[in-house]
């Protein structure tokens, strides 16, 4: 069981967030220790625990008020906002920063070969990717008709399994691109990591404890600029 008295922060388990999102809240002066087989940890000097979770899940638990506050990229983020808008779901949540880390594109790629001009290239093809939300905004800006293939991995072997003839995936090097015999044509969403609270009012007692997180982590991450 949580006690609801303390503060519950969501971080991804393991991953491309998980170091720095854990570094920053020890920079910030929070005592933890992570037990790799555990799903929280507890803080030893501050009424917080932390919850490791697939960061998938970190949106969704900030908007339905299971956790106070979550590490996520905003890609995810913006991705799950689109998602339950949609279906009608609780989608509130307020951004408390952006942070230094966890810096990504989601772009449009297609194989080598193909002769691309722009988005139009596209109309009528089938795009693999694990990001159908923003894929579909994008081209609803452009008014491009497509067809999808969502994978949850493995995204960019798509076009040369023959199961797509583009994808929209994460890049940050593009070196996995280039592995794959693809070439990036549009960047349709810039990502970092960020923080963000539940909509839910908090006590006096957490809003302050959240506050005091917040102006540590400014002074933190201004003095690694
Ligand atoms: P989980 O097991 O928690 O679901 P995952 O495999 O979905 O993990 P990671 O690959 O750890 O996720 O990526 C987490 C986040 O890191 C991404 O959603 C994105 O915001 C950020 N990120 C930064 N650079 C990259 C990159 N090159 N490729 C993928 N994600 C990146
Ligand atoms: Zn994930």
């Amino acid at each position: 069981m949580t006690d609801s008295n303390r503060l519950r922060i969501a971080i991804q388990k393991s991953g491309r967030l998980s170091k720095e999102s854990q570094k920053l809240l020890k920079g910030c002066g929070v005592k933890f220790n992570v037990n790799e087989q555990r799903l929280i940890a507890h803080a030893d000097n501050m009424p917080i625990d932390l919850l490791r979770v697939r960061d998938d899940d970190i949106p969704g638990l900030v908007m339905d008020g299971v956790v106070d506050l979550g590490f996520i990229g905003e890609n995810v983020l913006e991705e799950e906002q689109i998602e339950r808008e949609t279906l009608g779901k609780p989608a509130a949540y307020n951004k408390l920063r952006q942070l230094d880390f966890g810096g990504c594109r989601l772009s449009l790629a297609v194989p080598k070969e193909f002769s691309y001009q722009d988005a139009s290239s596209l109309e009528g093809l089938r795009i693999a990717t694990s990001y159908p939300n923003l894929l579909r905004r994008y081209m609803q800006q452009k008014g491009i008709t497509y067809s999808d293939c969502m994978l949850k991995g493995s995204v960019e072997v798509a076009p040369r399994a023959g199961l797509a003839d583009g994808i929209c995936d994460l890049v940050s090097t593009g070196a996995t691109l280039e592995a794959n015999g693809l070439y990036e044509t549009d960047v349709i969403y810039r990502s970092k990591a960020c923080l963000i609270q539940s909509a839910e009012q908090q006590t006096p007692a957490k809003q302050a404890l959240i506050d005091k997180l917040l102006s540590r982590m400014n002074g933190v991450i201004s003095a690694r600029e």
